[in-house]
């Protein structure tokens, strides 16, 4: 498949950002998205693990000779804002954010971005796919409702 940002670097963030803006994630709405993650740490031979909130958590081991440092929480929520502008016929239930380049910025065509926090996450996921770097036990934790009263975040300690 095309990709709109492909021009963006670094390449890997963007490209992920992408799949993301193709997931609708309103907030309420993660259980799609939670299985995109799932799938991302599979594809890397990590397990995510989720709890009642829908929030999904990846556990990943230590690099060598990193194993004594202290472990390192990455955490973004997985729910975006949903606006969009008078007259749009965008359903946030069903329909993908369509992204566009417009004078070097990324923008989307009639809707809220979701960079807030899709660029988080995507840049999480980039740093759990590359396996070059070197990096304490880390949790990567994704959480549900940010937007709306923080839902996911309050439960966290269960994963
Ligand atoms: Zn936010």
């Amino acid at each position: 498949m095309k990709y709109v940002l492909e021009a963006l670097q670094p390449q890997n963030v963007f490209r992920i950002f992408e799949e993301i803006s193709r997931i609708p994630r309103g907030s309420g709405n993660e259980a799609a998205i939670g299985r995109y993650v799932a799938d991302f740490a599979a594809g890397l031979d990590y397990e995510a693990v989720s709890d009642e909130a829908g929030n999904a958590a990846v556990n990943v081991p230590a690099s060598p000779g990193m194993e004594n440092c202290g472990k390192l929480i990455l955490q973004a929520h997985m729910d975006m804002v949903c606006e969009k502008e008078a007259g749009s016929a965008h359903d946030f239930l069903t329909d993908p954010i369509k992204l566009y380049m417009e004078d070097g910025f990324v923008k989307a065509k009639g809707t809220t971005l979701g960079a807030d926090d899709g660029i988080g996450m995507a840049l999480a996921l980039a740093i759990m796919e590359d396996k070059t770097l070197r990096h304490p036990a880390m949790q990567f934790l994704f959480t549900t409702g940010e937007e709306i009263v923080f839902q996911g975040a309050k439960p966290w300690t269960k994963i």
